[in-house]
């Protein structure tokens, strides 16, 4: 069979399931999500029509995200709920109706697998990917909702050093838009970490547009939230991966606490 995801079956029953999770039981106020945390493809869709270079590049995942999140959620005590599929495949972070949902070129890469999609193949990778992954986070915020806990919601991503041929100076950024509680915390405290340079909405700003994960999770269920970039080549290995996820955890550690002093949780 070589139906290029058509009306049949996408993932099969052999293949690994969209959604990661882990410490599903953690007591953190703090929900962990990773949006571009896997690079995996389909079987049914072969290699996208790209070479290995390209599929294992930043345009296919956020490079050393998925350590710093599992080493971050382990420290903090909070469930992690992760997308194992490429965002080449469809991007988890992107609106489904949107252009730049199933990339026909991203940065300067064409992907001749996502060329000329008929409706139903787009429909297919969104049934199978993106909405399990979704649907899976409402969920987790419905039940915490329900058993009394609070959720700040954090989304970590990673961003390229180079991109379009510019060098980026931000070892780390925050991206937010409508919430005003946890975004200033969150810089406030990575700011009084002295050896980091770090974007207050850079390298990326959140918009209804661009972003899914914080406007539909975060902002319309009223949550605190913030997105998180951490750049590609100080997590590439993984000691830089600890590292990070240790900083972070102090971070977090310590705006939780400030959130509880002023009864914000
Ligand atoms: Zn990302």
């Amino acid at each position: 069979m070589n139906d290029s995801g058509g009306t049949s079956l996408l993932l099969g029953s052999a293949e690994v399931p969209p959604v990661h999770e882990q410490n599903a039981a953690g007591r953190s106020p703090f929900l962990l999500t990773c949006d571009h945390y896997g690079r995996l493809i389909p079987r049914v869709l072969g290699d996208l029509g790209l070479p290995e270079s390209e599929l294992t590049r930043h345009i296919a995942w956020d490079i050393g995200i998925a350590g710093v999140t599992e080493t971050l959620a382990k420290h903090l005590d909070a469930h992690l709920v992760a997308q194992r599929y490429s965002r080449l495949v469809i991007d988890c972070n992107r609106p489904p109706a949107g252009a730049s949902s199933i990339p026909i070129i991203s940065e300067a890469t064409t992907v001749p697998g996502n060329e000329g999609l008929a409706r139903e193949t787009a429909e297919a990778r969104r049934r199978q990917i993106f909405d399990p992954y979704h649907q899976r986070i409402d969920e987790v915020i419905d039940q915490r909702s329900r058993e009394g806990r609070p959720t700040i919601l954090v989304s970590l991503h990673s961003f390229t050093p180079v991109y379009a041929g510019i060098a980026r100076p931000w070892h780390i950024g925050t991206l937010y838009h409508r919430d005003t509680r946890l975004p200033p915390l969150l810089l406030k405290q990575l700011r009084a970490e002295a050896d980091l340079v770090v974007g207050d909405n850079e390298p990326y700003a959140v918009s209804d547009e661009t972003d899914y994960t914080i406007p539909v999770h975060g902002e319309a269920r009223g949550l605190m939230n913030s997105g998180i970039e951490i750049r590609q080549d100080l997590i590439g290995d993984p000691s830089g991966q600890q590292q990070w996820a240790d900083r972070l955890a102090r971070v977090l550690g310590a705006i939780e606490v400030t959130l509880r002093a002023d009864v914000m949780i």
